[in-house]
């Protein structure tokens, strides 16, 4: 049980409990899907607090806990229960939550948790890399039908973008993972760019980065398609990205270093002359969150270990002229990984 292991590093930081009130978390933890609720965790407690609108719903979703509903504030029911060495999510908690929280547990010393619950679910169990490859699966389906099979020359960016929310609905998903990009020529250099009501040409680049929930678990993808026959620049600069996204997931094992992989992609982009236009990590852990634990980028200490879902992202994005990313969702295993995109990552004109 999840908990258990909460408990156990619990132990190892030699804290009394753990307040959980981050709702990722409080989900992650007890399978409670609603939008207001607490954990208490420690060696003897195992206690969910919910208010009156979610009794019969906790009911339903959460096994393995003491279940109380809360009187006034979930908060002030959660304090009257911490005593000793107490960890909070400070990473979720406002300067006033903290105010209030301590004010109201005046038996408990309160210790930041930093990312001990986030550590946890970076790795992930069978039952989540189902979900998160079912959630690819759909995603690539509905870019298939809405991209692949009909092209993009013509269309505007957001038409595309919302057919492709709408595909992910029809398909199953309880929604996008995240609002999708689709960025056509020089707004796809932009790598956050919005769609915009504007058509796409024929003969550029355009930028497709989308992804799916299912069962609360994230898909996140990017193919970077023709609207057209392309030549020049933007197919040097696409075989470059490719080639570097493919160097990159040759480095992903069990035990490679977070910064050694996103150096591998970095590396290669920077030889060809483009390293400033590689401004961004080289991909993020995915699962109940679309953005979580491990992060692959210069600064990140620490390996991957089995079990870890990552993107590998890489991208070159040319003021003014077109940008290009390919993104590929993996789990990580002993000796390599297995791929959650199965989109095929040559140079596609889409609609052909
Ligand atoms: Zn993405
Ligand atoms: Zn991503």
């Amino acid at each position: 049980m999840r908990a258990d292991r909460v408990a156990e590093r619990l132990r190892e930081r030699e804290l009394d409990m753990l307040l959980v009130t981050h709702m990722t978390n409080v989900r992650w933890l007890s399978g409670f899907t609603g939008s207001n609720a607490v954990i208490v965790l420690g060696a003897e407690e195992r206690l969910f607090i919910t208010d009156f609108r979610y009794v019969e719903q906790a009911a339903a979703q959460v096994e393995g806990f003491d279940r109380l509903e809360g009187e006034r504030s979930l908060l002030a029911d959660a304090a009257r229960r911490l005593r000793g060495r107490v960890g909070f999510e400070d990473a979720h908690v406002s300067v006033r939550t903290l105010k209030r929280l301590e004010e109201l547990a005046e038996d408990a010393e309160l210790v930041p948790a930093g990312d001990l619950l986030e550590e946890l679910r970076a790795v992930k169990e069978p039952a989540e890399l189902e979900a998160i490859r079912a959630a690819a699966a759909l995603a690539d389906d509905a870019a298939e039908a809405v991209v692949l099979s009909r092209g993009l020359a013509g269309r505007t960016e957001r038409e595309v973008a919302l057919e492709l929310e709408t595909e992910m609905r029809r398909l199953g998903a309880e929604g996008p993972s995240f609002p999708s990009i689709v960025a056509a020529g020089p707004h796809g250099a932009l790598p956050h760019a919005e769609p915009r009501d504007v058509e796409i040409p024929a003969g550029t680049l355009v930028i497709c980065d989308y992804g799916a929930r299912l069962d609360g678990y994230c898909s996140d993808c990017t193919r970077t398609f023709a609207s057209g026959p392309v030549e020049g620049e933007m197919v040097e600069v696409y075989e470059l990205v490719l080639g570097a996204q493919e160097a990159a997931l040759a480095a992903v094992r069990a035990g490679a270093g977070l910064k050694d992989v996103d150096a591998v992609a970095r590396d290669r982009i920077a030889a060809a002359g483009h390293g400033e236009r590689f401004g961004h990590s080289l991909g993020h852990g995915v699962g109940l969150d679309v953005h979580e634990e491990p992060r692959l980028s210069k600064q990140s200490e620490g390996e991957l270990v089995a079990g870890n879902v990552v993107t590998v992202e890489p991208g070159v994005y040319l003021s003014g002229a077109f940008g290009v990313r390919i993104e590929d969702l993996v789990a990580v295993t002993e000796d390599g990984y297995e791929s959650f995109s199965r989109l095929p990552k040559g140079l596609t004109v889409a609609g052909e």
